[in-house]
């Protein structure tokens, strides 16, 4: 097993991160911007260094710094957690390079899925079922990118190859501004991601977002964790998630299931991963994979009884996966309600000092938070604050549960999506199951 970890990263998943190590006897390092301090999981790890100012560009960015403080901590690997440097192959190549376990795929699978144009390329490869689109990047011949997209059928949507956190995307309704909304992607594209590479997608109308957790071990083994539905988002951000994902078409789900753990046996992955799907009548379309553990992991162990950061750990540690694909059973119903520092009516961040959290409990609640009171979340990085996850035998009962769960959750001192969250749970279409992607904007009339 690993000696001793660094985690690059801050907030409730490097806390989540510590967790797992400490019951694994592994020690922990924590690295972290001048105004954290005082983060929960700075003051409870074996060692911490600052590495740099607070913008993320030269603390949680700094590759010298995190590389530099693994060398002065004497770590064994550096677990990237999420968001960051999770999914920067270039980090997890500089971790390798150094003598430390990145923690996480082999940077050339880290490459090959961060390009969404050869991600899906070697997904419909592997026989994982993919969106009608170009095939690869659009075609420089105007003539001949009219064609194609007639033949996909409009509506088609023009996606960045690199793109990521739902930027670089365009929906294109007819022919007539096609050309136009490909070069706009294009430069968007060039300036958010340093890649002006866009391809073409149908557009699906009504999907929802259903997504598949999977573990390989890099020696040959590899299981899926089932699935997840996270169509609750507002601006391609998740706010509520649950597992299993509720009323879909078993034979193309089992189906599904099975394409995906192949596809990680013959790309030989390594790791946690996710796979994301649009599920649309009965049928899943592969959009992106996820090379690191998500924000929405729990409710994947709580319906599973698998701790998958402590997997990640054990399989960067070389040992191969501890279960096997009928080892691991579904019980129950989990749900997760994100819980973010800001305005309920604007959505902009509210950072300031928490005065008072109360965090809910009883049977069948977790609370994945680094919040404590006298806290102060700082303006500069993600606005989420706590993860409220509820698991109990069905699904109408984890609602109710995370319905009482959001009753009993006090963070006073600044604004908080509480509200918002409670209204979901109680929510009698959502309560009904199988919304689809646009549901929460229209119930909030955006
Ligand atoms: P990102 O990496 O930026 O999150 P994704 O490829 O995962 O980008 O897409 C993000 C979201 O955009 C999806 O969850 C969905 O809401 C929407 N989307 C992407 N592709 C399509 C498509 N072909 N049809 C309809 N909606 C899409």
């Amino acid at each position: 097993m690993l000696d001793k970890v660094l985690i690059a990263n801050r907030g409730e998943i490097a806390l989540r991160i510590l967790r797992a190590c400490k019951e694994l006897g592994i020690k922990t390092v924590a690295v972290h911007s001048k105004v954290d301090r005082d983060l929960l999981h700075v003051r409870l790890a074996d060692e911490s260094i600052c590495i740099g100012p607070n913008p993320s560009a030269q603390s949680y960015l700094n590759i010298p710094a995190i590389i530099s403080a693994a060398e002065l901590t004497d770590t064994s690997a550096i677990h990237p957690g999420y968001g960051f440097l999770a999914e920067n192959a270039d980090f997890a190549e500089q971790v390798e390079r150094s003598g430390f376990t990145f923690i996480g795929p082999k940077a050339e699978t880290i490459r090959l899925m961060g390009d969404k144009v050869s991600a899906i390329k070697a997904m419909k490869a592997a026989g994982v079922p993919t969106v009608p689109g170009s095939n690869g990047p659009v075609p420089t011949d105007p003539e001949e990118c009219i064609r194609v997209a007639n033949e996909i059928g409009f509506p088609v949507i023009i996606k960045a190859a690199a793109g990521g956190g739902g930027r670089g995307m365009r929906v294109v309704h007819n022919e007539g501004s096609l050309l136009k909304s490909i070069s706009i992607t294009q430069s968007e594209a060039g300036s958010y991601f340093g890649d002006s590479t866009v391809y073409m997608e149908k557009f699906l109308q009504n999907p929802r977002h259903v997504e598949v957790q999977i573990l390989a071990d890099g020696q040959g083994n590899a299981v899926h964790l089932y699935d997840r539905d996270c169509s609750l988002q507002r601006r391609h951000q998740k706010v509520l998630e649950e597992a299993p994902a509720p009323m879909l078409d078993e034979t193309s789900r089992q189906a599904c299931f099975k394409a995906c753990v192949d596809a990680c046996i013959k790309i030989n992955y390594r790791g946690a991963g996710t796979f994301e799907f649009l599920y649309e009548d009965g049928r899943f379309y592969f959009i992106e994979m996820n090379t690191r553990v998500q924000v929405e992991h729990p409710v994947t162990e709580m319906v599973t009884g698998v701790d998958i950061v402590k997997e990640q750990l054990r399989i960067a540690s070389g040992l191969k996966l501890s279960m096997k694909q009928e080892d691991i059973k579904l019980n129950g119903h989990a749900v997760e309600s994100r819980i973010n520092a800001e305005d309920s009516k604007t959505f902009m961040p509210c950072p300031g000092r928490v005065d008072y959290f109360h965090a809910p409990g009883g049977m069948g609640v977790r609370v994945d938070s680094h919040l404590y009171s006298g806290y102060t979340v700082p303006p500069t990085y993600d606005s989420m604050i706590a993860k409220i996850i509820c698991h109990a035998p069905d699904r109408t009962a984890a609602l109710k549960r995370l319905s009482g769960a959001l009753d009993e959750t006090f963070i006073d001192g600044i604004k908080t999506n509480i509200e918002l969250q409670k209204e979901l749970a109680n929510d009698a279409n959502f309560i009904a199951g199988g919304v689809n992607i646009h549901y929460l904007e229209k119930k909030l009339g955006l």
